[in-house]
């Protein structure tokens, strides 16, 4: 549920500038919740490693090409002709993203033009 008298603009700050957007990392159910849905292609960008027992890190968004963190979220999308963005993986994108912003002052304090 987004903050009240929130609307996004897509200007696509959140994903583009906030390296804790794209280089971070998301839960177990997280984790679990894309195998459950086959979403190979996402998990492919996830680097999940064991920490003993049962414990994991999985951390997001690793280029499953060179293993390395990636300087852009793979998943964001700019629309042709506008200078609008889209995420492509909007229904199941990871929790920190659909929570963002948590707040004005969160929005005001990160750039997002969200509460204009
Ligand atoms: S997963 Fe989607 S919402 Fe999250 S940083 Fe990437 S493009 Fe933005
Ligand atoms: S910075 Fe705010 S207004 Fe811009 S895309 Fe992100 S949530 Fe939407």
């Amino acid at each position: 549920m987004p903050p009240k008298n929130f609307k996004c603009k897509q200007c696509g700050n959140c994903c583009l500038n906030l390296t804790d957007a794209f280089q971070t990392s998301v839960s177990d159910e997280e984790v679990a919740l894309w195998e459950m849905e086959g979403r190979y292609d996402i998990l492919e960008w996830v680097n999940s490693i064991h920490l003993g027992e049962e414990y994991y890190i999985h951390d997001i968004w690793i280029s499953p090409k060179t293993g390395d963190d990636v300087g852009r979220c793979p998943w964001l999308r700019k629309l042709p002709k506008q200078n609008k963005f889209i995420c492509r993986i909007q229904d199941v994108k990871p929790e920190h993203c659909r929570k963002y912003p948590q707040s004005r002052k969160h929005a005001e304090e990160t750039g997002c033009r969200g509460f204009e």
